[in-house]
């Protein structure tokens, strides 16, 4: 697989620091049920890394010292690591919010069967990825029959409350298109995905949120290898705004690997681009403990137009949005 860093570098992007920290974005292990075309983690079933409990005790003494409103649990599927409950239990115990940016597929994983249950009774915050609500569009990006296995977790979380109104649980969904495009507007889609997905399917949930794919691993690969990568740059470079530059996720969020070190995000992260933190070339988490990042500069270069090309991405969708 072609590495798009060398090629990213080159590409300058405004210098941004960071603002005050309230995320903790948590990267557990690059195992996955799936292996889907466009994962900026190059996640898949093979992959072997994954958080250690000590690792998972440094993440909950972190969200306790430094007072940290929300805990962001991602991977791979981040439910197939030992770690997973508990970090959420840990974390709910503390009254922090937790989100779990999850499949749906595996919610059928042999072994997960009481799984929508935990991540209900624990009030945790459901992401989960749909680019599509149509079968064949689903199927070309995530694979064969994970359309069918989506809608049933779909369900399996409506019925427990997840998505309807005043049950305080939470179910949003994520668009990333097909290929080298901007995504189109979250709240036009929004609406389209909530008229088919309730018509054809019953099913409901709160928000849709719109990210532009990342020029960097398995998706950046492809783009290399269809010749595609520099105009997909030029398309990102294009739709820069400036105005996005305040809300990109970076400046309020770190993220940590499944080893403790620390990154502006968790595209940074797949980078290989530690959080820069003086002389020193990485950070671990532990290393932050009893240290303020606020102000440091934030590590960027071109996959960064990803973030503020057109309405924004950020891992809240849509940074137009999330403004207003
Ligand atoms: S489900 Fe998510 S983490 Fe797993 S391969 Fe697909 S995009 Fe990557
Ligand atoms: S990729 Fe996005 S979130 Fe990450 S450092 Fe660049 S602008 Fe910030």
């Amino acid at each position: 697989m072609r590495d798009t860093w060398p090629l990213l570098e080159q590409i300058a992007f405004p210098p941004i620091r960071r603002g005050p920290l309230h995320t903790l974005q948590v990267n557990v292990g690059y195992r996955c049920n799936q292996s889907c075309v466009h994962c900026h983690v190059n996640a898949g079933p093979n992959r072997t890394e994954e958080m250690p409990r000590e690792v998972a005790d440094v993440v909950l003494a972190f969200l306790e010292r430094r007072r940290i409103s929300t805990l962001d649990i991602t991977g791979g599927a981040p439910e197939l690591n030992a770690q997973f409950r508990g970090l959420v239990t840990g974390a709910r115990d503390m009254g922090v919010h937790v989100i779990d940016r999850c499949n749906l597929t595996i919610l059928e994983v042999p072994g997960q069967e009481d799984l929508a249950a935990f991540l209900a009774a624990q009030q945790v915050e459901i992401v989960a990825s749909m680019p599509c609500y149509l079968e064949d569009n689903v199927e070309r990006q995530r694979g064969k029959g994970v359309f069918d296995a989506s809608i049933r977790g779909l369900r399996r979380l409506n019925a427990l409350g997840y998505g309807r109104d005043g049950s305080g649980l939470v179910l949003n969904l994520v668009y990333n298109p097909q290929g080298p495009a901007l995504p189109p507007a979250q709240d036009r889609l929004e609406t389209d995905y909530k008229r088919v997905l309730g018509e054809h399917h019953g099913i409901v949930f709160n928000r849709l949120y719109t990210l532009a794919n990342m020029p960097i691993q398995r998706f950046g690969a492809i783009l290399i290898a269809k010749g595609e990568f520099d105009r997909y740059l030029d398309l990102l470079q294009h739709a820069h705004l400036d105005a996005n530059l305040d809300q990109v996720m970076c400046r309020n969020l770190i993220s940590v690997d499944w080893r403790g070190f620390v990154y502006d995000c968790d595209f940074n992260q797949m980078l290989d681009l530690p959080l820069g933190y003086g002389a020193r070339e990485r950070m671990q988490l532990s290393d932050l403990l009893d240290a303020d990042v606020e102000e440091l500069p934030i590590r960027v270069a071109g996959h960064c137009y990803g973030c503020t090309a057109g309405q924004g991405s950020s891992c809240g969708g849509a940074l137009k949005e999330a403004a207003e």
